[in-house]
């Protein structure tokens, strides 16, 4: 196969196009029975890899462009391949649909969390209504030699929902079950606000019983032992949301949520030691720890 694409089964290809250059960022995954899907296209910037090559792969027909959520780093770059393939229909969330035709607000979302870093993404735009179609929880995709069945898994967004294919007992969870810090490092919650971490505890759980043998995460890559990836990320947010809850009855602030977490967790400690801005990105994944906390305790 060319450079950047891993074939997971017979009918699974990781595709890992680089976005900005970078590779191992997002993961888009194609599923091809005898009709074809692309699970979470990334970014504009990214779409456009993903494009060439599926031409590599001999693809003539996309039937479908699938988001586990419509965070711009997973779906924004839709508008780009229902554009290619004039036949594809993008599915996703109830809640993420109005979003998907008005990326406004997404935009403002990801502006203030990553600023100019936004720039990496590429054209921000939208999808023609008549070209998406809203998911319902536990339907199936039928793609004639393969299928999907949808299950909608809140809590690292309202909008978030796992593709599981039965057959190899795959299942493409998006940011659901977190990420990790390079290879074998920690498995980190994705956690930009509004994050429900109870929510998202119970979808772990969830995913968790469909008895997944493969577990695609988009950030990043396929993991052959779903079940230690679902207990790690279990553990870390449960200590989290403790830590969380000590610091916002303590009236403290975020900076102290990181610092006790340096303390606490110290898994993760041993592995950002020293990394360039790790205190800057650890800070971000709490905020939603701490907002959610807050929320908890004054509504
Ligand atoms: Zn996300």
């Amino acid at each position: 196969m060319p450079m950047s694409l891993y074939k997971l089964s017979d009918n699974i290809t990781l595709i890992d196009a680089p976005i900005n250059g970078v590779k191992g960022a997002l993961g888009t995954y194609l599923v091809s029975g005898a009709k074809t899907a692309v699970i979470d296209p990334g970014p504009t910037s990214q779409a456009e890899g993903v494009i060439s090559r599926l031409g590599k792969l001999g693809l003539k027909n996309l039937d479908w462009v699938l988001a586990t959520h419509i965070h711009l780093d997973h779906a924004g770059g839709s508008w780009l391949l229902l554009k290619e393939y004039p036949e594809s229909i993008l599915h996703c969330h109830p809640k993420g649909a109005a979003h998907m035709v008005d990326p406004s607000k997404l935009r403002e979302g990801a502006e203030r969390l990553f600023g100019d870093r936004i720039l990496e993404y590429g054209a921000i735009k939208g999808v023609p209504k008549n070209r998406i179609q809203i998911s319902s929880d536990h339907e199936i995709i039928n793609l004639d030699g393969a299928s999907l069945e949808i299950h909608w898994t809140p809590g690292h967004s309202s909008h978030s929902q796992c593709y599981f294919e039965p057959d190899s007992r795959t299942v493409f969870v998006g940011d659901a079950v977190g990420h990790t810090m390079g290879d074998g490092g920690p498995v980190i919650p994705v956690s930009p606000p509004p994050h429900n971490p109870l929510q998202a505890l119970e979808s772990i759980d969830l995913i968790r019983s469909l008895r997944p043998e493969i577990l695609c995460v988009a950030h990043f890559g396929a993991h052959k032992e779903p079940g230690i990836y679902f207990d790690r990320i279990s553990s870390r947010t449960r200590l989290w949301m403790r830590l969380a809850e000590r610091i916002v009855d303590e009236g403290m602030r975020l900076d102290d949520l990181v610092a006790l977490t340096m303390k606490e967790d110290q898994e993760l400690a041993d592995h950002i030691k020293g990394v360039e801005g790790a205190d800057h990105s650890l800070k971000a994944s709490l905020l939603g720890f701490y907002l959610y906390a807050k929320w908890v305790k004054n509504g």
